[in-house]
């Protein structure tokens, strides 16, 4: 038969690639465990409903992108489009909604749509977000743009821009939608198709549109100008806080990100060299979205990060980064007869933490050094007949071809800490 093949709009991430993945996310839970925060894991399938109470019905996500379908048992189950969804269902089905203290979480994992596949856009793809609850006040809105901020700068990224914009309470934001609508309605004609249709449904999304008649036609609409003295209170402590701790942002007065249940500050961060798909990440506040699906009335706030963008910028800022060397040692066995002292060796590398590739097929020695070379490889350690008599190993220097002997006693506990040497 055809050998098969993945579904478009999915990916493996192969052996060679995947060390960049975990270099990521190895990095990301140092700094999330220096904020504080603690992991969440949730099903990649939830029922609909999930999705379409927090969502909204008339999302873009929902109505066009979402992975929707029955199981066996009739029920409609989605495949997860994001992570807020699950995040906030878990925290109220487990009643943690209940207690009075704050709730700090992150998630890492992939997320689903069906759309069609471009650069930067794919239907399995994978996102790093992390979600507080029960905290209102504009220093949570700061502790979680540093973390962000710390985030991104921890993994390498330079060429970021941090936008900031505040949507106002729901009230504000019943009136902001009917100010856009009237400032806008007579011009209708001049607005893209899209937004033609926006305006009835969401006229907020109108701003944050790349056509150029509606770029024009929303030009001097202020999303602060409209909001209530609280909320530009609290807008304004953020900011303050921001340019205090010298994390910086940028104004954006059309930023309205796509999803219903923002409220207040939102943000998002945009990446020079990504072209037409240029965010890396963005989020909000939603104070009513615990509520809104079932639980008690607390605020929370959260941002979600694109994996996959994340590592395209990582290419645009540190193209030259050197991949991580495969295995320190490399354990030679001259002729088969000594592939087991060879095993015995790597494992009590292995044991002591020395990352040890053993060769257990018969190959010339020549060939066994080449391949060391080119795992990068610091050192190869030779076990021949003469050294198994002896009690010793020959240490190959990779880089310099020096060669010597050591005590095969002693050779382990040696190259570590001559290794642990040359790492700092
Ligand atoms: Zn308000
Ligand atoms: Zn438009």
């Amino acid at each position: 038969m055809a050998p098969l093949k993945a579904l478009g709009g999915t990916s493996d991430i192969l052996p060679g690639e995947v060390g960049a993945w975990q270099r990521l996310e190895v990095q990301a839970r140092r700094i999330l465990h220096l904020y504080r925060y603690q992991e969440i894991r949730t099903p990649l399938i939830e029922e609909a409903a999930v999705f379409t109470t927090s969502l909204g019905e008339a999302a873009e996500i929902v109505t066009k992108q979402m992975y929707l379908f029955e199981d066996r048992g009739g029920r409609s189950v989605a495949l997860r489009p994001e992570g807020t969804a699950s995040v906030v269902r878990a925290f109220v089905e487990h009643g943690l909604d209940k207690t009075a203290s704050v709730s700090r979480f992150y998630y890492v994992g992939p997320m689903f749509r069906a759309e069609r596949p471009q650069a930067g856009r794919r239907r399995q793809f994978h996102q790093l977000g992390v979600e507080v609850f029960a905290s209102a006040g504009p220093y949570q809105d700061v502790e979680v743009l540093s973390l962000l901020h710390r985030l991104l700068e921890g993994w390498g990224l330079s060429a970021w821009v941090l936008k900031l914009n505040s949507l106002g309470c729901r009230e504000d934001r019943k009136r902001i939608v009917e100010r856009v609508r009237a400032k806008l309605a007579p011009h209708r004609t001049k607005l893209c198709e899209d937004c033609q249709a926006r305006l009835e449904k969401n006229p907020l999304r109108i701003l944050d549109c790349k056509e150029k008649g509606c770029v024009e036609l929303s030009r001097g609409v202020d999303l602060l100008e409209a909001i209530c003295p609280t909320c530009r209170q609290h807008f304004s402590q953020v900011t303050e806080t921001l340019k205090a701790l010298q994390i910086p942002f940028e104004r954006d007065p059309h930023l309205v990100r796509g999803l219903d249940y923002y409220t207040r500050t939102a943000f998002e961060v945009v990446h020079g060299g990504l072209g037409a798909q240029n965010a890396l990440g963005g989020g909000g506040r939603y104070d009513g979205l615990v509520e809104q699906m079932g639980g008690t009335a607390i605020p929370a706030i959260g941002f979600a990060v694109g994996l996959e963008r994340v590592l395209m910028a990582l290419e645009v800022d540190r193209p030259n980064e050197a991949p991580e060397p495969l295995s320190s040692v490399y354990v030679a066995a001259v002729s088969p007869a000594e592939i087991p002292s060879a095993l015995s060796l790597a494992e009590e590398f292995r044991r002591s933490g020395v990352a040890a590739f053993v060769n257990l097929e018969e190959r010339p020695l020549g060939r066994q050094l080449k391949q060391a070379a080119g795992m990068q490889a610091k050192y190869a350690l030779i076990l021949g007949q003469e050294e198994i008599k002896e009690g010793a190993v020959t240490v190959r220097d990779m880089n310099s071809g020096e060669q010597h002997r050591e005590s095969r006693s002693a050779v382990v506990e040696k190259m570590k800490s001559q290794l642990r040497a040359e790492s700092k």
